[in-house]
């Protein structure tokens, strides 16, 4: 097993930056998952752990090695493929066995870890089978079956589950979940997906631009979001901004004025928000954390009129227009019965509000 760490690490593809100054840790036995839309330089940064590609500047360390200089073959790593790249003329077995041969590990050795990994990811009727002769998720199995014999320092896996079916895909994800939890070996997971990113993820990196957003545990960055990037990248459907000015009501509390609206802002706030007055400040508030006030007017709601309404099975998403003409998504329960043009009105759940600078889209709290 070993920590991978990387420092201030720089690619160049002539005038493409991929990877701009990553610094990240990667701690021993972690599922570290890197996520971000296409091209923010998930799959470089892996490729450069891996050593498939070299690193214009910064330094990469496997344990207590640095091992920019090592070739890949060289690193005690094992990468598992997005399009599984099984050499289609050998059995489930010859491609199992194939990098320990390379290795030159000793045939008792390479028999019992095959049986091993195969017992574990239940493919031992397909040893004798070729790639084409399974399914997508078979084929994913073998990959992953591949790489576990190897018994690698640490697994790296670049959207594994990518070519899966939707169903499969979330069966390979606990599959994946509970293998961790078997091996416990070290993981540096990349995907676009945010839901698989959320679910397999004990430490999630979030990337945009070839450089880490946000690091930690899933719910904490979920919950405490750094900029509105992350805000909103992670959430489906994602986070609501609504901007307005921020100002003080006649008992001299903070307010955004939203225009023909207006939000009452948390006194637990008031700290944090003190120097924006007059400044145009965003608010966030996650679909989910939105119901709908069904006791008529109160203080601190907002009116809207439900233009889509969406039943998703365990929640109804709502699309509404608010009388500021700004649109905004809320997730109530399934049971919820609107229609569209109903007039509602809004809360937003007052522990779960966001603030943000609109210029530089940190966040203020
Ligand atoms: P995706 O989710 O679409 O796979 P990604 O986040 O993995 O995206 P990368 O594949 O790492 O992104 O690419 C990051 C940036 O580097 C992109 O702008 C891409 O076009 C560029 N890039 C990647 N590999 C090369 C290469 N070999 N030569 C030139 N540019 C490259």
């Amino acid at each position: 097993m070993a920590h991978v760490e990387l420092n201030e690490l720089v690619k160049e593809f002539d005038d493409v930056t991929a990877v701009d100054g990553i610094s990240l840790d990667i701690p021993d036995e972690s599922f570290t998952v890197l996520v971000g839309p296409s091209g923010c330089g998930k799959t470089t940064t892996l490729r450069l752990i891996a050593g498939l590609e070299r690193a214009t500047d910064g330094e990469i360390r496997i344990g207590d090695e640095v091992v920019n200089d090592q070739r890949a073959y060289e690193r005690d790593i094992a990468m598992v493929f997005q399009n599984y790249a099984l050499y289609p003329h050998k059995t489930v077995r010859e491609n199992m066995r194939f990098g320990l041969e390379q290795h030159d590990t000793a045939e008792d050795i390479i028999q019992d870890r095959v049986a091993e990994a195969a017992e574990l990811l239940q493919i031992e009727e397909l040893l004798e089978r070729r790639p084409a002769e399974l399914s997508g998720g078979q084929q994913q199995r073998v990959a992953l079956g591949r790489a576990i014999v190897r018994d690698p320092a640490v697994f790296l896996m670049d959207e594994p589950l990518s070519n899966l079916d939707a169903k499969l895909r979330v069966q390979m994800r606990a599959e994946l979940n509970k293998l961790h939890d078997e091996l416990s070996t070290t993981t540096v997971y990349v995907t676009h997906d945010q839901v698989e990113a959320m679910t397999l993820a004990d430490q999630i990196a979030v990337m945009d631009n070839g450089q880490i957003q946000q690091v930690g545990a899933p719910t904490h960055v979920y919950s405490n979001p750094q900029n509105m990037f992350v805000a909103g990248f992670l959430g489906s459907p994602s986070m609501n901004f609504l901007e307005g000015t921020l100002g003080r009501d006649s008992d001299g509390k903070l307010q955004l004025d939203l225009g023909t609206d207006t939000h009452d802002v948390p006194a637990e706030f008031a700290d944090e928000l003190e120097g924006y007055i007059g400044e145009r400040v965003v608010l966030g508030i996650r679909p989910e954390n939105i119901s709908l006030n069904q006791d008529g007017i109160a203080a601190n709601v907002h009116p809207a009129t439900v233009q889509v309404v969406e039943p998703q099975g365990e929640k109804t998403v709502l699309e509404l227009d608010l009388d500021t003409d700004q649109t905004i998504k809320a997730a109530v329960d399934p049971d919820t019965t609107v229609e569209m043009d109903d007039s509602v009105n809004l809360r937003f759940d007052r522990d779960s509000l966001q603030y943000f600078d609109p210029q530089t889209g940190e966040s203020l709290t």
